[in-house]
């Protein structure tokens, strides 16, 4: 790997008189420098994908398709040295990178039905001669904006479908562990694609911004924390774009009294500390309902925690990579700390873990608190570690009201063997990805993927049906081919 990650401008590497560190955080080195782009990097880039549109947009949507069935195949071929880089930069596990990838690959298979998904609606005959439809047309530059928690899944839920439906498309990766979000892109030239049709930018706030603001961009999609996801969907809007922003979540499971606990617990442990923690479906609240069921998750819970297999992510056979930075390791061990400070019950506690021969890794173990309450800053703010906080409560309802008081609804999850209970929770609660007894409930490809509230921003989720709307705009047409104009006149109201 090159030892400063350059942008990716018109099939070209391009550098910048600026750089940013991107450190292992297994064990705390700088590994190698990242480009940092400026409002210059971004107009190149736009100039780029605006010069490569008019011919992608004239390519048949087969062989676009086409594009995409070579890009899975190259993505296969290159899975090993990929979630290398994964693990390397975000620090998650060999198997969690596996995952992420071959998720984000899923979203290139659904990709490669294009010809289907933008073959439009078509009327015949809807008045006297006239034939009516609609077709879905791409909408010219668009912008992803992604997170550090998914470097390689998150584009992949973006410029597959953008660009299988015709657009080109300028990716900002996070700066934190760029790598991988340009070594999959790159992919996408050995595939046949047109240059300029793909770009990599890297940098910060400014590209972003030069981004947002660049009247030739015509849709972002952003994901991120909520903060961010708001200014960008306020500014984009602003500036006349199609906005999508994902951002933060806290995702509640309810256990019921009568739910297995034993298997709750093993699916919570993946669902809590998979990752440390860094993904926004992660649960990091359990609501349990009823006497004991808390402590009997908890005992459940504790020796398995205890037994947490924590490492570098890039040595098999571990559960638990490090957290990504120093600053997102100390911010995650100051949410303990107010934790305890507010009077919550630290019953599993993963400060002061140390790996031998990593000592400088970012590394938290798994952490559990009892007897969290709604006001607590550790129950209100995303703290993305891995960190499970345990709230009691008396019923169902009050389970609902909880989760639906929250200001977000990403995902969530209930646990019980009760049918009707189910059908209730999925009705009512207010989250936008709903499990029963499945912890993760994060859709597959062909469906799409978003929270509610303050969970997104936008009205069109991410990947999947709604991915193909995002990145295209309708035209509807009206067509009359009459035999003859003779009876033509001149009508003034609308036909009955
Ligand atoms: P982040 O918001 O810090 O950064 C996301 C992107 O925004 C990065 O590319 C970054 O460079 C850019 N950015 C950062 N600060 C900016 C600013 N001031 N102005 C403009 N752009 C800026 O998020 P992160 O720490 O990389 O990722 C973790 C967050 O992402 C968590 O909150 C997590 O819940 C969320 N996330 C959400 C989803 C989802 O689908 N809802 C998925 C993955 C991650």
């Amino acid at each position: 790997m090159q030892n400063t990650i350059t942008h990716w401008i018109n099939g070209e590497h391009i550098t910048s008189e600026r750089t940013l560190p991107v450190t292992n955080p297994a064990d705390g080195t700088t590994i190698r420098q990242v480009a940092d782009g400026d409002r210059h990097t971004v107009q190149i880039a736009i100039e780029a994908a605006q010069a490569a549109f008019p011919a992608w947009r004239d390519t048949p949507p087969t062989k676009r398709a086409q594009v995409m069935y070579r890009f899975k195949a190259l993505l296969e071929r290159d899975a090993e040295r990929l979630v290398q880089l994964i693990s390397e930069e975000h620090g998650k596990t060999l198997e969690d990178a596996m995952g992420e990838l071959r998720r984000g690959i899923e979203n290139v298979e659904y990709a490669c039905g294009v010809p289907e998904l933008i073959k439009g609606e078509y009327s015949h005959n809807v008045g006297p001669s006239i034939d009516a439809w609609s077709n879905f047309q791409p909408l010219g530059v668009v912008a992803g904006i992604t997170p550090f928690n998914f470097p390689a899944m998150v584009p992949l839920w973006m410029y597959p479908m953008a660009i299988a439906c015709g657009n080109t498309f300028i990716l900002k990766p996070s700066e934190k562990d760029p790598s991988a979000a340009m070594a999959v892109a790159e992919l996408l030239e050995e595939a046949g694609l047109p240059r300029g049709v793909i770009n990599v930018v890297h940098g910060g706030r400014e590209c972003v911004e030069a981004l947002l603001d660049a009247p030739e961009v015509k849709a972002v999609s952003f994901v991120g924390s909520t903060p961010i996801a708001e200014s960008i969907y306020t500014r984009g809007a602003a500036s006349g774009k199609r906005v999508q922003a994902l951002g933060g979540a806290k995702n509640h499971a309810v256990v019921l009294p009568d739910a297995d606990i034993e298997n709750a617990a093993n699916t919570l442990m993946g669902a809590a500390y998979g990752s440390a923690g860094e993904r926004c479906m992660a649960i990091s609240v359990a609501v349990c309902v009823g006497d004991g069921t808390a402590e009997r998750l908890i005992e459940s819970m504790q020796p398995k925690i205890a037994a947490l297999k924590i490492g570098p992510g890039t040595e098999k056979g571990l559960d638990m990579g490090a957290l990504v930075t120093a600053e997102h390791r100390d911010k995650v061990l100051g949410y303990i700390e107010y934790g305890l400070q507010e009077g919550a019950k630290l019953v599993a506690d993963g400060r002061g873990l140390v790996v031998p021969g990593h000592e400088d890794g970012y590394f938290v173990g798994g952490c559990l608190f009892d007897k969290v309450t709604p006001e607590m800053r550790i129950y209100r703010e995303e703290i993305f570690g891995p960190v499970l906080c345990i709230v009691r409560v008396d019923s169902l309802d009050e389970a609902i009201a909880l989760t639906n008081a929250h200001e977000y609804g990403n995902g969530t999850c209930l646990f019980t063997r009760d049918g009707e209970a189910a059908r209730r929770f999925a009705d009512a609660i207010e989250v936008g990805m709903v499990g029963i007894n499945v912890p993760l409930p994060v859709p597959v490809a062909y469906h799409s993927f978003g929270g509610w509230k303050r969970s997104l921003f936008g009205d069109l989720h991410a990947y999947g049906p709604d991915a193909v709307r995002f990145y295209t705009r309708r035209k509807a047409i009206s067509q009359r081919w009459p035999s003859s104009f003779e009876t033509s006149q001149a009508e003034f109201s609308f036909p009955s």
